[in-house]
């Protein structure tokens, strides 16, 4: 089973949306798996879109614990341990994202939560309407 961060298949949900090189990712991502049509795929909710919506400022780590990251990603954690623990797969790789305050397997954000501009984050502007043509 690969547990993957879903922004690695749907870029769409990266903080300020998709660009090229995340785009050119998930297209390899998506053909690998294609490749191997027997993997079974386990695209976890974003806890940051739960968290935070969309679009959403960028923020290290130490803020979005703050604004309550913990809670959001026990979760995200505790459905994967579910899933994992119902489905049994015979092996689980997880892949994170690189310097992702919330994903990352390895390296992430980090910064001072005194020193962040917190007012930008409630400045940031919402999509609350959005026009719905129809064909
Ligand atoms: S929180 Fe995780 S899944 Fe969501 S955009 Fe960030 S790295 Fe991707």
């Amino acid at each position: 089973m690969l547990v993957i961060a879903p922004c690695l298949l749907s870029p769409y949900l990266v903080y300020r949306g998709a660009k090229g090189k995340d785009l050119a990712a998930a297209r390899g991502i998506q053909e690998l798996l294609g490749r191997h049509p027997g993997v079974e795929v386990l695209a976890y909710p974003c806890p940051e879109f739960i968290l935070r919506g969309f679009p959403r400022a960028p923020a290290p780590r130490e803020v979005y614990e703050r604004l309550g990251m913990r809670e959001v990603a026990g979760r995200v954690a505790g459905f994967v341990e579910r899933v994992i623990a119902e489905e049994r797969p015979a092996r689980v790789v997880l892949v994170g994202v690189k310097g992702s305050p919330t994903c990352a397997a390895r390296v992430t954000t980090s910064g001072d939560p005194d020193a962040y501009p917190h007012r930008s984050l409630a400045a940031l502007p919402r999509r609350t309407e959005r026009k719905v043509q129809s064909s």
